[in-house]
């Protein structure tokens, strides 16, 4: 998970509440301590952490709360919505989203300084829409650096996507154009422009990104950015946006990056739209973005939707309305979890999918080793597959933790009753959290537009 340290600490804090006698102001205070300590750490600006605390304190009023009431809830429910507000740049994505329209051709235009990502992300962008039966286009007008249309042939050609570029000509302007010209008359209707970057904020690079502009009219352009550089990227953010139309925002090299939620919320601050996220170098490391899903999935509570808009690469179409519908009704048995296990599998990387699973926070995985923690999966899936079918298919928990039953299928999978124990906690969350957040997610619509 991106930002999987910041997340962690943050749940971490709140669920520390269950063990306090009383959640007073005093528990409170020391929750909020903590929360704006990881923030502050992962390069959130001062005063955004402040309107958190103030935020989270306007919103639970503990003398007022009515007793009965659980607080560690209501504490939970302002802490998530202050992140979300901390995180929601107030512009409406749905503005800048890409869709498909018979006949309509989309030119889309990448703007960012030199190093942030811009020519990968441009391939990643291409690549995502292909999947999802696009017919994207990629042209290179960064007559700047050296190798550029060398770098975004090659991510083409890998991705198979048609590219356009020169080596002879030198006014980006000129190719963005014949790029675009070329493409619509070929009939694409995704046609990405890859622009120059410099190393820094300058005249000249805004100046060209304006004539590209002009030349090629583009439908939304996308400012990349690079998310290590933390709270930094409000200026940058800021300068990009005045020197010409950002539309949305993708912030690149989020994984691992402890400086990352300075990131986001800088940029949020600018009141730009963030709509993917890069996290690696990869052409599918790339995450769509939208603010309650990632705060959702950041304290562990999952993401649903994200999950089941790369689970759509994997499962057969017919069989996914069937798992959404057993999960949004409650169903939630081992069966459906060994399903989720052997997507999640194929997806890979599985610190990113697992986040994405309700209830699995990165705690419950291995640390940084992502063969370790296909071994745990590929184990919890041998346990699942020694039940009976009436233990893969009950809902019922209790019946699967008494210990004859955990010696059993212990033996039966040639594994260590811890093993199995484990595999029921990690159970227990997910069912728990599974159609919450399927329901969070509003499943029922995805649900008839997949049928
Ligand atoms: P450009 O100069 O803006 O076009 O940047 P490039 O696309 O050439 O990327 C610069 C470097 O950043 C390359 O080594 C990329 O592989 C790397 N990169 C791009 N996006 C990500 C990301 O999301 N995560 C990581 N770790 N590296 C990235």
């Amino acid at each position: 998970m991106v930002l999987a340290e910041l997340g962690t600490r943050i749940s971490k804090a709140i669920s520390s509440m269950g063990q306090a006698m009383i959640i007073d102001e005093k528990v409170l205070d020391g929750v909020l301590k903590e929360i704006c300590t990881a923030l502050l750490q992962a390069d959130v600006n001062v005063k955004q952490v402040a309107n958190l605390r103030n935020g989270v304190k306007k919103r639970v009023n503990i003398p007022e709360l009515a007793a009965g009431l659980n607080k560690q809830r209501v504490i939970e429910k302002a802490v998530f919505d202050e992140l979300c507000d901390m995180l929601d740049s107030g512009a409406d994505p749905k503005k800048v989203e890409l869709k498909k329209e018979k006949g309509k051709q989309h030119t889309v235009m990448f703007v960012g300084l030199q190093g942030s990502g811009k020519t990968t992300t441009c391939t990643k962008y291409a690549y995502y829409y292909k999947k999802k039966g696009w017919k994207p286009a990629l042209v290179c007008a960064d007559t700047y650096r050296a190798g550029a249309f060398d770098q975004l042939k090659q991510n083409a050609t890998k991705a198979q996507i048609p590219f356009f570029g020169s080596y002879k000509e030198t006014d980006p302007a000129v190719i963005a154009e014949q790029g675009v010209n070329r493409f619509k008359a070929e009939g694409r209707d995704l046609i990405i422009v890859d622009t120059s970057g410099r190393h820094k904020q300058e005249a000249a690079l805004f100046e060209e990104m304006k004539q590209v502009a002009a030349a090629v009219t583009p439908d939304v352009i996308i400012f990349v950015m690079d998310g290590s550089i933390g709270q930094a990227a409000f200026d940058q953010a800021k300068a990009f946006k005045e020197a010409v139309e950002v539309g949305a925002v993708i912030i690149t090299k989020l994984d691992g990056h402890a400086k990352g939620g300075g990131a986001l919320s800088a940029v949020a601050a600018t009141k730009s739209p963030i709509i993917f996220l890069g996290t690696g170098e990869h052409m599918d490391q790339f995450e769509s973005f939208e603010t309650k899903r990632f705060v959702q999935r950041l304290l562990g509570k999952g993401d649903v939707s994200g999950l089941m808009d790369k689970i759509q690469d994997v499962i057969p179409e017919d069989k996914q309305p069937e798992l959404l519908d057993t999960i949004s009704k409650g169903n939630v048995t081992m069966r459906v979890l060994k399903d989720m296990f052997e997507s999640v599998l194929e997806l890979g990387p599985m610190s990113e999918m697992m986040s994405m699973l309700p209830g699995f926070n990165s705690d419950l995985l291995p640390k940084g080793n992502d063969k370790q923690s296909q071994m745990m999966i590929r184990r919890y899936i041998t346990i699942i597959e020694s039940m009976t079918d009436k233990e893969a298919d009950t809902t019922n928990i209790k019946t699967l933790q008494e210990t004859s039953r955990v010696n059993r299928l212990a033996r039966g999978s040639g594994s260590t009753p811890q093993q199995v124990l484990s595999l029921l906690e990690s159970y227990k969350h997910y069912s728990k959290y599974a159609t919450q957040a399927l329901k969070a997610a509003n499943l029922p619509k995805n649900l008839k537009s997949m049928k």
